[in-house]
């Protein structure tokens, strides 16, 4: 089942074969956090929604088939905030949690696996028909696994503004991430989602861990903006795209958990530097206040309004699309909507 590759194989061409096989726009899933929520859990934690791998694993594996039932071709893991050094501060060994990172993915993969075996249930052709009546359309879907920033370790909000203090050095950001970033390449996801990358420094970090030998997994590099043109610490995107456009194992660059009216010219800026494929998956367009732990003013774009933007964006060169903080099932299947409607 799924597209995963063989052991030891890096493949550059992961992300094409996608596109090519779901005829042009992939589609990847919305927010994790946000709707683990709406199921019930609490996330008012440092940890975020790596908490629930310890508490309600049965939970995530659930808002992942929302997401492949909306017609997900991509779902990320719940390790976006799942750090060994996080864990480790909680009381769990090095063993426990390197095992909670793996599991973050396993989750992932057993989602996939129960969607596949819906599909399969009742229908001929690749078709399956939900309890409640729904279609289940066979699809290709990616696990990947999630890398948040250092500043989504702190957890004081940091990854919204890319200050790590001056004393922050490449050397220091490659030690945080190395051992995550092996471990969830041995864990069978088939790509790493780097999100949310605030500064250039972390993306030069992540580019030269990829680049080590015992990195066998490609990746994606998403960065996070909050005026349109640099990312949220002033570096130019364009600097940061090119990081990743000279990277041989990142397969996609692009932007989430940005507000939708930046992303037009944010494509145009990023498509200056790279031909590779254009990933973006913005948030609802409200704030999240790190003080307070909520998002707050609700000035976001409703889901129609939201989706109204995804042609333009494919248009512009995007060929993935999903949703980062706030957005819900109901959006990816808008944007599924949108996709099959234009081909
Ligand atoms: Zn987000």
């Amino acid at each position: 089942m799924g597209m995963g590759l063989g052991d030891g194989e890096v493949s550059s061409t992961l992300i094409l074969d996608l596109l090519r096989e779901v005829g042009g726009v992939a589609v990847i899933d919305g927010g994790l956090a946000t709707e683990l929520e709406r199921h019930g859990a609490d996330l008012n934690d440092p940890l975020w929604s790596a908490k629930c791998l310890l508490t309600s694993p049965h939970l995530i594996r659930d808002v992942h088939l929302d997401y492949l039932e909306a017609g997900a071709n991509v779902i990320i893991s719940a390790s976006y905030q799942a750090t060994i050094q996080g864990f480790e501060a909680k009381g769990l060994s090095r063993e426990e949690s390197e095992a909670l990172l793996k599991k973050s993915v396993e989750i992932a993969c057993e989602a996939r696996d129960i969607y596949y075996k819906r599909c399969n249930g009742t229908g001929s052709d690749g078709t399956g028909i939900h309890r409640d009546g729904r279609i289940l359309k066979h699809h290709p879907i990616l696990v990947a696994a999630a890398v948040g920033s250092y500043g989504a370790y702190l957890a004081d909000g940091s990854e919204y503004s890319g200050d790590y203090g001056e004393g922050m050095t490449l050397e220091n950001l490659k030690d945080f991430h190395r051992r995550r970033v092996q471990v969830l390449a041995e864990s069978g996801a088939d790509l790493i989602a780097f999100e949310t990358i605030p500064n250039k420094l972390e993306a030069q970090a992540y580019a030269e861990l990829l680049e080590a030998e015992d990195i066998n997994i490609p990746a994606w590099f998403a960065f996070n903006s909050k005026d349109g043109v640099n990312v949220v610490s002033g570096d130019s995107l364009r600097d940061c795209v090119a990081i990743a456009e000279s990277c041989r194992k990142a397969v996609a660059v692009g932007i989430n958990c940005t507000p939708p009216r930046f992303i037009h010219d944010l494509i145009l800026s990023a498509t200056e530097v790279t031909s590779k494929p254009i990933v973006i998956y913005p948030n609802s367009g409200e704030s999240y206040d790190p003080d307070q732990k909520q998002w707050v003013q609700n000035t976001g774009v409703s889901d129609e309004d939201f989706v109204s933007y995804v042609s333009k964006w494919c248009e512009l060169g995007a060929s993935l699309v999903g949703g980062c903080c706030r957005t819900t099932p109901k959006t990816i299947s808008a944007i599924c909507r949108t996709l099959s409607n234009k081909s």
